[in-house]
């Protein structure tokens, strides 16, 4: 590989304009071939549209708990207009930026649809034709869209998926949502904030199936006092809609009827037609791309990040492995720190109270026999969460009880998406929990939960 290797990037979100970025700032050609707009589905159609809804959920929660702090609650009623286009309005500036930053550092951007020709070929189709790429190392970052199951059609109106959802043309009276992982649950508090009767489906017995059974139970109270009904142990198996209804049948026989149904069951890789196949690059059943810990797919200088790669769907996943994939395309590899350890990502559910985590689960320790230390302080002895009269909630911490480690940790609570960044950074450097106890932090605040935590 020359000194200035020609790089090429299928896919302009977090994982192909973070790659692009940095491999461009180490002196590499690159190329971004991108079909829609730079910023990708993270920053269009997923994760900032729905955090952008979800922070008028969260002011129209807070404003519910203004009357214990001797204010009377605003008659708060949303305008759907001025909520389009604060998430139009936002898409854009970030979509600018992220073109800005491009065009400084010098990448090539074409606006086209990309595939494969060879293990060295791309090929491009655009409005000014087709061109034919020659690259020494490519980056698979084409993304995922939302799964669809077979027995329904989505139609945008009343059968939804979430990329219908920024907002709706109407806000649904009664919402169905099929689902209750993440996604699922961020939704059934966006619309119950926002004023909708909901239903939510929850195949298992638990909501966020995968998670804390304590955090879970917080969530679920949450819901059942904001007169959420909550459908266990049932999946649905039909969607019909009958002009302004939508009749949902779950596989025990229960029918369930709303005006609109939203489907929150996950994603599906955009790897059809990439000609994968043809550049010799091997998927496995779900469609996913296999990668080495350096983001190298089964051909070395063909490389997969973010969703493609079916490891942690996660916006922050797919910046970190596009940076990861630009020092290797540069031969920097050896500058890198840490080798990238997806147990490791800390994630957060933006629901009310919000809930984030990282690191090892108290269950997942439980079930393969490791022996822990957990310990758990209430935010209801906080004094910021009460001055803030917020005390839902808790911090919990993860520890190896031998050598005091920190190994994982939850919060549910006010800001857990922002404090959980303390405890992932204790997982990530290996820090103990004295490390957390002996730090000066200020007072009154919610971070004190943590040190707290750690004692
Ligand atoms: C509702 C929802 C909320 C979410 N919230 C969060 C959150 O709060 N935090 C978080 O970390 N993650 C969140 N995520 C996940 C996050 O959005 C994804 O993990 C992230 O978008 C993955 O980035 P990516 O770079 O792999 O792909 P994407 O962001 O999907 O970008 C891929 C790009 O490739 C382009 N493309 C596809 N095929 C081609 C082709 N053949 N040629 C050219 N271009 C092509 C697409 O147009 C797209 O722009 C959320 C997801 C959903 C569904």
């Amino acid at each position: 590989m020359s000194s200035s290797p020609a790089f090429i990037i299928l896919g302009g979100g977090p994982a192909g304009h973070e790659a692009a970025t940095y491999a461009a700032r180490l002196g590499a050609r690159v190329t971004l071939i991108e079909r829609d707009l730079v910023g990708g589905a993270a920053h269009l159609l997923d994760c900032i549209p729905s955090k952008t809804m979800i922070a008028t959920a969260h002011a129209i929660s807070f404003n519910r708990r203004i009357a214990g702090m001797g204010l009377s609650p605003l008659d708060a009623r949303v305008d759907i207009e001025i909520l389009r286009d604060r998430v139009e309005g936002i898409k854009r500036w970030l979509e600018s930026s992220i073109r800005d930053l491009l065009t400084s550092q010098r990448v090539r951007m074409i606006c086209g649809t990309a595939r494969l020709s060879g293990p060295h070929g791309v090929e491009v189709e655009s409005d000014s034709g087709t061109e034919h790429i020659r690259a020494d190392a490519i980056l698979v970052a084409t993304g995922s869209r939302p799964r669809v199951p077979g027995f329904c059609v989505p139609d945008g109106e009343r059968i939804l998926t979430t990329r219908d959802c920024y907002p709706p043309p109407h806000l649904p009276q009664h919402l169905i949502v099929v689902g209750s992982g993440v996604t699922g649950v961020e939704f059934v508090h966006l619309f119950t904030s926002l004023g909708s009767r909901v239903t939510l489906i929850v195949s298992r017995q638990q909501v966020l199936p995968r998670r804390d059974p304590e955090v879970a139970a917080v969530l679920e109270q949450e819901f059942l006092d904001r007169g959420v009904s909550l459908l266990k142990g049932a999946k649905a198996i039909a969607i019909d809609r009958h002009e302004e209804e939508v009749v949902v049948r779950c596989d025990d026989g229960r029918t369930v009827v709303g005006s609109h149904v939203l489907l929150a069951i996950g994603s599906v890789p955009n790897t059809e037609d990439l000609g994968l196949e043809t550049a010799g690059i091997k998927v496995d059943k779900g469609g996913y791309i296999p990668i080495n810990n350096n983001c190298q797919t089964n051909v070395p200088q063909i490389y997969a990040a973010g969703d493609v790669s079916g490891k942690l769907p996660l916006s922050s996943v797919a910046s970190m492995q596009g940076r990861r994939v630009a020092n290797h395309v540069m031969g920097m590899n050896a500058l890198t720190h840490r080798s990238l350890d997806y147990d490791k990502a800390a994630s957060a559910i933006f629901t009310e109270p919000e809930i984030a985590d990282v690191g090892l689960a108290e269950a997942e320790a439980f079930s393969s026999g490791r022996k822990i230390r957990v310990t758990k302080v209430p935010f209801s002895s906080n004094a910021k969460a009460l001055i803030d009269n917020d005390p839902r909630g808790f911090v919990k911490i993860v520890s190896d009880p031998a050598t005091g480690v920190v190994l994982g940790g939850s919060i549910v609570g006010r800001h857990a998406a922002e404090l959980i960044s303390v405890i992932a950074l204790a997982v990530t450097a290996n820090l103990k929990v004295i490390d957390l106890v002996d730090a000066l932090l200020v007072h009154p605040a919610l971070s004190e939960a943590l040190a707290d935590a750690a004692e």
